[in-house]
């Protein structure tokens, strides 16, 4: 088994979820008690934050950077960032590194391409549905069809990821809020939904809406999986 390297606290929420989810899917492969080697270093979600909503993605992105060369000097073979915005500096991140970065994107692509599935809606942070380097990279690479909520909607969603889940404040009034964006999405044409922030599983899961959820945290711990157990 090869040891995984994990950049989290974006945020620590689902960095638990991924740690959960990884140690789960080594064990269901490998049986007895067997978990997953792996190495984290998470970030302090705020300061993060702070970089994100003032636009000073360049000094985000040298934090990542620093996170992971620490998480390669840390032994780990690859590299998994557990958010799908903090993929935005992606590229720059792969290159600091000389360990394979495991895309989030890919993971998802993947299972919506499995299913046959063309036309996706998307929810995530303002950032992961707004700029383009989440749906850039699922239109251009993968060709498919990337619908996102209207204006209305994702403020709504934005409020609910940073000021409820990423401090693990589950509320029904929330749920409910996001089941019906979804079902606007369905309405506009949507075939399945890309629930694209690591959080929002915490929040819905694949099941509660009347199309395909695609839980991108589970898709890329189990890629990470995948990768970790290549040679078993
Ligand atoms: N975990 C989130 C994501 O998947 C949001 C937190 C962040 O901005 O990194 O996009």
């Amino acid at each position: 088994m090869m040891t995984i390297g994990l950049i989290g606290g974006l945020s620590w929420e689902s960095s638990a979820e991924y740690y959960r989810l990884i140690n789960e899917g080594v064990h269901q492969r490998l049986g007895e008690n067997h978990s997953a080697k792996l190495v984290m270093v998470s970030l302090d979600f705020h300061e993060i934050e702070v970089l994100q909503h003032r636009d000073r993605w360049e000094e985000a992105a040298a934090a990542m950077v620093a996170a992971a060369r620490q998480v390669e000097q840390g032994g780990a073979g690859c590299l998994v960032i557990c958010s799908n915005t903090m993929h935005r500096m992606a590229d720059e991140v792969a290159a600091a590194t000389s360990i394979p970065l495991l895309h989030i994107a890919d993971a998802t692509a993947a299972a919506v391409s499995a299913a046959g599935l063309k036309r996706l809606g998307l929810l995530g942070t303002r950032f992961t549905m707004e700029h383009d380097f989440y749906k850039g990279l699922l239109t251009d690479r993968y060709r498919l069809e990337i619908m996102i909520p209207d204006e209305d909607d994702r403020t709504k969603l934005h409020a609910i990821i940073f000021d409820q889940l990423v401090v693990g404040d589950i509320r029904p009034e929330s749920r409910r809020a996001v089941l019906e964006m979804i079902e606007r999405l369905v309405v506009r044409g949507a075939e399945g939904i890309i629930l694209g922030c690591t959080e929002i599983p915490l929040l819905v899961k694949p099941g509660d809406a009347s199309v395909p959820l695609f839980d991108t945290t589970a898709l890329h711990a189990a890629m990470a999986v995948d990768w970790a157990l290549l040679a078993e």
